[in-house]
Formats: structure tokens, sequence, C-alpha cells
């Protein structure tokens, strides 16, 4: 099985963002909140993670990747709105 770890965005309420938004995280719609943090989930162990940084939640992803050495598959896959 390949572990497979889903990026999201998210207002501050948990709730998924897919709004487009500013670098800041501000939003751009008026149905947006704004983006306040960052999810990942691993699709092998069920694993969760929550960060407001995104780089951050990427440094954590990959050393999660790293624990699952079995693995050979496992590959990262964002879904993550981000602005152009
Ligand atoms: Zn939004
Ligand atoms: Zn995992």
């Amino acid at each position: 099985m390949a572990a497979r770890i889903r990026i999201r965005s998210a207002h501050e309420d948990g709730t998924r963002c897919t709004h487009r938004t500013a670098l800041t995280g501000a939003p751009l719609e008026p149905d947006c909140t704004g983006r306040n943090h960052y999810t990942a989930e691993c699709s092998y162990c069920s694993g969760t993670a929550r960060e407001p940084d995104l780089d951050v939640l990427r440094r954590r992803i990959q050393a999660h990747l790293d624990t699952h050495v079995a693995t050979s598959t496992a590959r990262l896959v964002t879904d993550v709105h981000l602005p152009d």
C-alpha cells in the first residue's frame, strides 16, 4: 500500500479552504474567512498534522514519510490552493 499524504488548507474553524487567498492567507473571496492553517493526513497510518506554516508542515511530512520505509512508493500529494 502506498502512503499518500494530502495537504489541505483550512479556515480557523477547521473547515476546508478551497478559496483563492492572498499570500498572507487573507481572504480574497466573499465566502472565505481566510486561510488559517494547513492540515495533512497520511493514507497509510491515518496520522494527521496541523501547522500554520506550509514549509514546516512539508518538513514534518517528509520526516513522516521517511518512517514508512517499507513503502517505497510513498509520495506526497498536495491539494493546497495557493494564489498564483
Ligand atoms: Zn477560504
Ligand atoms: Zn503515515
